[in-house]
């Protein structure tokens, strides 16, 4: 049981007691902190806040619990009801409202549940407004509204179709193209929100759509993280149903994922590198992903003559440095597509409609499209240390070992060699530290991961 409080929201297990887990008391104390700092920021007397979930068990207790604080707070609140992340994004700036608040606990398992914390763009709190809620939870410094000022809800039940009709908008986005392609597409959707949204947006594009796991009632039937080793059931089902490709959503619908007509996996980092690569060649410009994202997509990049940067690991860190960089696309290599054609969030629909409109255009195969990337390969492992153990201090002496290399130090250490690369992060909950790699062969990646995991084992002896 665990109820984990960070700048990004708070996320915890249902049930147990209060303070470790994200029981009643804890939703409503975080909620009350985060209405109340959007109080405090806009001095506003009027404010409204769009909220919506994901198809989780818990979900619809921890809504009506998130809302009704707020509209103790005075605050007016829009319920979206079942959701998806990128919904809930899209639905703040269109509606106007001052702030939005998701309750998804993203690709973690059935028994979690959080609070993820939207601005007035719809995009998420960055660091300095986070330390300020967990301040005010802490310090309890709320005041509620009196009977007269209550806030109200209404509700607006069809918003994934908006934001479906608000992606079939974008120009890249040729639906027309899609449908004269004839795909048939397997989806696996976890029996969350996906269910609803990506088969919808799918048969909109005149998509032959195969459902597998679309029935929003929560109940995850394999671990909703989209990694290879929980999609056996859809990689089968591709093939079965002789598909052209199968489509995989987690729980909220910001991650996305691909499985090639023979039922393998596209790589979840190269949803993004294919989603870069169309919207490359069509509007050349800058990328950015995270510091542990593959290096396919700067080689995409500067193919298309663009330029590519690394960000802190963190969807606001990307943001940020798209925005500075001026990026036309960007994200994480764990399958999370930012467009900011359309908004600044990570979007399986706009993923998934862009990849189909490039699918339909090149009229290649899901695998020969694959095969047109550089291939690269990822290890990821973690070493743990003894509590106590100066971390930092670590790091800092794999940065000396190595301070003839290209390396950044945004977050943790990331070392830059010719060949691959290696990034060291420590852990803000546990005394580990993370240690990606990426080579041009699995073997390659393994072995440097492990004379990483042995520099360090020598630095600490
Ligand atoms: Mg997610």
């Amino acid at each position: 049981m665990s109820l984990i409080k960070s700048i990004s929201g708070i996320r915890g297990t249902i049930g147990g007691k209060t303070g470790d887990n994200l029981t009643p008391i804890d939703t409503v104390k975080f909620a009350a902190a985060y209405g109340t700092w959007l109080k405090n920021e806009t001095g506003k007397a009027h404010l409204k806040v769009v909220v919506g979930r994901d198809a989780r068990i818990s979900g619809s207790m921890i809504q009506e619990l998130t809302m009704n604080t707020l509209l103790g707070l005075g605050i007016d609140v829009i319920d979206l009801g079942l959701s998806t992340t990128p919904t809930v994004e899209i639905a703040v700036p269109l509606e106007n409202a001052d702030g939005g608040i998701i309750l998804t606990a993203s690709h973690n398992p059935k028994q979690w549940n959080a609070l993820k914390l939207l601005n007035s763009k719809g995009e998420f709190l960055d660091g300095e407004a986070g330390l300020k809620i967990l301040k005010i939870a802490e310090d309890e410094s709320i005041e509620f509204a009196t009977v007269d000022d209550l806030g109200n809800i209404s509700k607006i039940e069809d918003y994934i179709d908006r934001h479906i009709e608000e992606v079939l908008k974008l120009k890249l986005v040729d639906a027309e193209k899609v449908k004269k392609a004839n795909l048939k597409v397997v989806v696996d959707a976890v029996n969350s929100t996906g269910g609803i949204a990506i088969p919808s947006l799918l048969k909109k594009m005149g998509v032959e759509v195969v459902e597998l796991y679309c029935e929003p009632n929560g109940h995850f039937p394999h671990n909703p993280e989209p990694l290879k080793e929980h999609l056996t059931d859809i990689c089968e089902l591709v093939k079965k149903e002789k598909a052209d490709f199968g489509i995989v959503v987690d729980p909220d619908v910001d991650r996305l994922a691909f499985i090639d007509e023979t039922g393998e996996m596209f790589g979840e980092e190269y949803t993004l590198v294919a989603c870069a690569d169309y919207v490359l060649s069509r509007t050349p410009g800058n990328t950015v992903s995270n510091l542990s994202s593959s290096r396919a997509l700067r080689d995409i990049t500067k193919k298309h003559n663009g330029t590519y940067e690394a960000s802190a690991v963190g969807e606001v860190n990307v943001v940020e440095l798209m925005k500075a960089n001026n990026a036309v696309i960007g994200g994480e290599g764990n399958g999370g597509i930012i467009y900011p054609e359309s908004h600044y969030g990570r979007d399986s629909l706009v993923g998934s409609a862009l990849f189909l409109t490039y699918l339909a255009e090149s009229g290649k195969k899901v695998s020969e499209l694959r095969k047109e990337y550089p291939s690269y390969f990822m290890s990821k492992n973690k070493i743990e240390l003894t509590p106590g153990l100066d971390v930092d201090g670590i790091l800092k002496a794999v940065e000396k070992k190595h301070s003839s290399e290209e390396i950044s130090t945004v977050d943790g250490v990331k070392i830059d060699f010719p060949e691959n690369w290696v990034h060291l992060r420590k852990s803000n909950t546990e005394p580990i530290i993370r240690i990606y790699t990426e080579a041009k062969s699995q073997k390659e990646a393994d072995e440097l991961a492990q004379k990483m995991i042995q520099e360090i084992k020598d630095i600490i002896s």
